[in-house]
């Protein structure tokens, strides 16, 4: 699917149903990425007004917000932003609003290392993405490169939480899982929600 069919698929199902959090958010990402600005700040606030504690719309809306000269604003919503991302444990978030502050000039809030350092250096599975020595999964959860991937990056309990943010993706989006256009989807979300 080309952007802008994206964007006007996510336009009318944000509209469609306000309360559609993953559409308001997947209409900012697109408007962000494709550098308008504005459209991305309505889109992800909108986002916010549905779950407040969205980290990664937080972070978008922060950048969209520098892009745009509105440092103050960007900056008190960063700070505010990175300490809920760290208390939530969504360090990939945290630390991508942490360079955004230092990049524009400013110390970001000075937060503990949460890593396992004993286990790390047993050599012991670590998550990429709770950065914590959890067990692994056994498995691929499914077949391809990015299953392989998954298993080789991500531990049980973020697959866990996955699993129960697909269900959410599933029904927000309405995908037939039988198109490509909506395993397109799928895949970008879950992507996103991993960080793989
Ligand atoms: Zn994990």
């Amino acid at each position: 699917m080309e952007n802008e069919d994206k964007i006007n698929l996510f336009r009318n199902m944000a509209e469609a149903d306000p309360s559609n959090e993953l559409a308001h958010f997947s209409l900012g990402k697109l408007y962000k990425e494709a550098g308008r600005f504005e459209e991305a700040e309505t889109s992800l606030k909108n986002c916010l007004e549905v779950n407040q504690e969205h980290s990664v719309a937080r972070q978008f809306l922060g950048e969209s917000l520098l892009e745009l000269g509105r440092k103050t604003e960007a900056i008190e919503l960063l700070e505010a932003s990175i300490l809920m991302a760290h208390e939530r444990g969504e360090f990939m978030p945290r630390d991508a609003m942490s360079a955004l502050l230092s990049d524009h000039g400013i110390e970001p809030p000075d937060l503990a290392a949460e890593e396992d350092t004993e286990a790390i250096e047993a050599g012991a599975f670590v998550c990429k993405r709770c950065r914590k020595a959890r067990p692994g999964l056994e498995d691929a959860p499914f077949s391809g490169e990015l299953g392989a991937r998954v298993q080789e990056d991500i531990c049980v309990d973020c697959w866990k939480e996955w699993m129960a943010m697909s269900i959410k993706v599933i029904n927000e989006f309405r995908l037939n899982m039988a198109t490509p256009e909506a395993n397109d989807i799928y895949e970008s979300n879950l992507r996103e929600f991993l960080g793989v």
